[in-house]
């Protein structure tokens, strides 16, 4: 891990909140690499969503929402809040299940009864900080889609079964953030809500509709669907089938909403940890928005004269948790490194296995020496040509071995080297990271070359 997180600074995807400041409060900034991985992970998360699927639409809430939200919701009460002990000497604060003994793990003193302890953070809205003024800001999106449902519903004329998507930020005050960014205070969810009519209608339902099967499945078929379809996105960007795994929650741990859940868990090296959950959520949000709003949150079934609250299944991942599952999977030392780019028996070479859709940089683009300027000059050439379409690199410095060294490091798929035959055939030197295999492609080829590569491409 250790090894992971140093990349990840050096290389420009994860710095420290306010690391001038000394860091703040378990909070992290994503670098010019880290953002990019984020947005290929944000946009093939949407494309898998709203363009693969049927039937799901897109929508973008705002953070602060009227606090009855959470009133209804359940999160104000006793439903989003841990247990904690305070030690009566070193103040630090303990989640109750987390402790081996009746004493301090800090500085062994004496313990508090357990309280109850909120994890949503307040502010304040408006002029005036008082209690008719406190806001939160949200603990998890999915609410915004909730108190949309109608909105979204008679806006777009969808019917059940249906789905709405987001990506936005969330915060929660955990008690005990840590392992980098897998717990964080302020992250970026991606959750899609699934509405379907309950199972006591589907008989009536089926008969209404004969021939179209989607209509026949149940809330339960819909977890298992969404159960596959969610832990086969992670096979397909790369994640080995063997460090995922999805384990059914127990009642008594399941959060307060959930009548089914699997937590989809992820290999990390600090052991096996969430990555992402599949809830079925029953008609708990909409019943519950529907009793305090007075607004009723149902559909009506023109065909059949039924008025129904849909079920709900709920997918819900983190972009940064699941950008360090990509990462733990990617990371690999070769010993000796690559013959091609290390010198020296001894060097261990970094490289990230990273699908290349994944990858933040797709593309860099070498001369083969600096000090040649007719070399510089058409490398920047090519530079240019690609980068509207590709995120690329240009690199100059340091040997041809040293330059690859540093694309593979970062996951970078293709490196082009212009040397002195492209001066005079106008091609150049595509080296693949993956296959190590280099080939000449015309430069006048070069964009359709990668628009092939990086479409609908896989690894
Ligand atoms: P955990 O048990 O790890 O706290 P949770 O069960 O509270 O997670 P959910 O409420 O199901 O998490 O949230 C769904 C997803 O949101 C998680 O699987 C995770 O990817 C992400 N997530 C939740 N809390 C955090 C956090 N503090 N930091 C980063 N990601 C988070």
């Amino acid at each position: 891990m250790d090894k992971i997180i140093s990349l990840c600074k050096r290389r420009g995807f994860v710095f420290l909140s306010s690391e001038i400041y000394g860091g703040f409060g378990s909070c992290y900034d994503f670098g010019p690499l880290g953002a990019e991985m984020k947005r290929n992970i944000k946009q093939l998360w949407w494309d898998e969503m709203t363009k693969k699927q049927d039937n799901i639409v897109g929508i973008d809430a705002s953070i602060l929402m009227s606090p009855k939200v959470w009133q209804a919701s359940g999160h104000l009460t006793a439903g989003f809040a841990d247990e904690l002990v305070e030690c009566r000497k070193c103040h630090k604060r303990f989640k109750l299940d987390e402790l081996q003994k009746n004493i301090c793990p800090e500085c062994g003193g004496g313990l508090t009864k357990p309280k109850k302890f909120n994890l949503m953070m307040k502010t304040f809205v408006g002029p005036v900080e008082d209690d008719s003024s406190i806001a939160y800001l949200r603990p998890e999106t999915c609410q915004g889609i909730y108190v949309n449902f109608l909105n979204v519903m008679n806006s777009m004329r969808l019917k059940p079964p249906f789905g709405i998507a987001q990506i936005g930020k969330a915060f929660r005050n955990e008690i005990t953030p840590g392992n980098f960014i897998f717990r964080v205070r302020e992250f970026e969810q991606m959750e899609m809500q699934w509405f379907s009519p309950p199972a006591t209608l589907r008989k009536r339902s089926v008969a209404m509709r004969a021939g179209n099967p989607k209509d026949a499945k149940t809330p339960d078929d819909w977890f298992e669907y969404w159960k596959e379809q969610r832990m086969n996105w992670y096979i397909d960007l790369g994640i080995k089938k063997e460090n995922l795994r999805a384990i059914e929650i127990p009642r008594k741990d399941r959060a307060h909403y959930a009548k089914r859940q699997i937590d989809i868990e992820y290999k990390f090296p600090f052991g096996w940890k969430e990555i992402e959950g599949v809830h079925n959520r029953g008609d708990y949000d909409l019943s519950n928005h529907t009793k305090h709003s007075k607004e009723e949150l149902k559909y009506f079934n023109p065909d059949t004269k039924e008025k129904y609250t849909p079920y709900v299944i709920e997918t819900s991942v983190g972009v940064g948790r699941s950008a360090l599952a990509f990462l733990c999977e990617a990371y690999s030392e070769i010993k000796g490194g690559r013959t091609e780019t290390t010198k020296s028996v001894k060097e261990v070479e970094a490289v990230l296995n990273l699908d290349k859709r994944l990858s933040p940089v797709k593309i860099a683009v070498f001369p083969l020496v600096k000090n040649k300027p007719d070399l510089v000059k058409k490398a920047k050439e090519v530079y240019q040509l690609l980068k509207f379409k590709f995120v690329c690199q240009y690199d100059e410095v340091g040997s041809i071995g040293r330059r690859y060294r540093r694309q593979d490091e970062i996951g970078t798929p293709f490196c082009l080297t212009i040397d002195f035959e492209t001066l005079e055939n106008d091609d150049l030197t595509v080296r693949d990271r993956i296959t190590m295999k280099q080939q000449r492609i015309k430069v006048k080829d070069l964009k359709d070359f990668f628009q092939n590569k990086f479409r609908n491409d896989r690894g």
